[in-house]
């Protein structure tokens, strides 16, 4: 029995060549056209299989997941891993550096992901250098033979800085080092990091690709099959793996990820525009695109705090990539490093009327100044 070859078929084979993203969302990842075949991949509640097949055990494999995994790949354009949540596929990466390896991570970045790195520093397991992410120059000068593994995340959370990732992912193969790109705010749809040269994407596929706010689920996907074992044989022994219900959630909900970012991304263009015209606010951070806008309140933390206290149809919530829109002042977590500004509340801009989102969020912002 083999713990690290994933050799269960995927079940739908590989779609056509050149289908465009949106078709791939909705086709990818179906059992097979055959009459009374069910249209969706059932939910297989397992923890044990028949002897003598692939799977064996509910540890090493499940055909929902792997339905989950076909469609994110096809995305991707690699293969996925699923794992039970963004973090467990975040840790089965930094489970994989050598010991003592230098990691260049961004200075500002998803607390998770850096806490997990600077834990691990501290206990002597590898050694970090922090950098600015969008200032390219200081990530290839901080690149040298010393490094192992560059982190990336792009759009950063929450300041929203974009990476040049084609060109850092030269630099680092240059030096031998692989690079990972947390893609969870760009999603596919808007960003293919594999296409960019990164060897392993991450996801918590619990924003953007469940879209619905119910569900934990995260994934890794490469192109290269070698590296691909590696990390299944370390999502097998670690255990991390996903649920059945969740992946099967999560796939539904990625039936419609391109028209949630269409919608999401036309609201937060609209919506950043007017956020920059209006006195509450100092500073909009946003990259141009994506569903992802943050602001710097010019009456700075208090009025940070209070806003998400104020608006009505926006949830005051951390998490992020639900239909429906959501805001947090960031530094309100003990954990969010301090290259994130105290009067920055993050937005995550939902799918609703853009009026609507507007009206709420400009009246709340019309009390602080009034
Ligand atoms: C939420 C998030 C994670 C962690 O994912 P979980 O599913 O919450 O474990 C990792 N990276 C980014 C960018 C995130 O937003």
């Amino acid at each position: 029995m083999s713990t690290s070859d994933d050799t269960s078929p995927a079940p739908t084979g590989g779609l056509p060549d050149g289908l465009a993203p949106s078709t791939r969302a909705v086709h990818a990842g179906r059992p097979a056209h055959v009459p009374d075949a069910p249209l969706n991949e059932p939910l297989t509640m397992a923890s044990v299989y028949v002897a003598g097949g692939d799977r064996e055990y509910g540890r090493y494999g499940n055909p929902t997941w792997q339905a989950f995994e076909a469609a994110l790949g096809e995305l991707e354009g690699g293969d996925a891993l699923a794992f039970s949540s963004g973090l467990a596929a975040v840790s089965c990466v930094l489970d994989l550096v050598g010991q003592d390896a230098l990691v260049l991570a961004p200075d500002a970045a998803y607390q998770g992901s850096l806490t997990q790195i600077g834990d691990l520093e501290m206990r002597g397991r590898l050694r970090s250098r922090l950098v600015d992410v969008a200032d390219t120059d200081a990530v290839l000068a901080a690149i040298d033979d010393d490094t192992a593994l560059v982190w990336l995340e792009s759009p950063t959370n929450p300041n929203l800085d974009v990476a040049d990732v084609p060109a850092i992912c030269e630099a680092a193969h240059a030096a031998g080092a692989y690079v990972v790109v947390d893609n969870t705010f760009a999603t596919p749809l808007l960003q293919k990091p594999l296409d960019d040269g990164a060897d392993i994407v991450v996801h918590s596929a619990t924003k953007y690709l469940s879209g619905h706010s119910d569900v934990l689920l995260g994934a890794l996907v490469t192109r290269d099959e070698q590296l691909r074992g590696v990390l299944k044989g370390r999502r097998d022994l670690l255990g991390a793996v996903p649920g059945t219900l969740e992946s099967w959630l999560a796939l539904r909900g990625m039936r419609t990820l391109h028209l949630r970012v269409e919608r999401a991304c036309a609201n937060a263009a609209e919506l950043a525009r007017r956020l920059a015209e209006h006195p509450a606010v100092g500073l909009v951070r946003y990259p141009g695109w994506g569903a992802m806008v943050s602001v710097e309140l010019a009456a700075g933390a208090l009025a940070a705090d209070l806003l998400p206290r104020k608006t009505r149809l926006w949830v005051h919530a951390t998490s992020l990539g639900g239909v429906e829109s959501s805001l947090e002042r960031r530094r309100r977590w003990a954990t969010e490093p301090k290259t994130v500004s105290d009067a920055l509340v993050r937005l995550s801009v939902g799918i609703e009327d853009v009026e609507d989102l507007w009206a709420d969020l400009s009246s709340a912002l019309d009390d602080l100044v009034g």
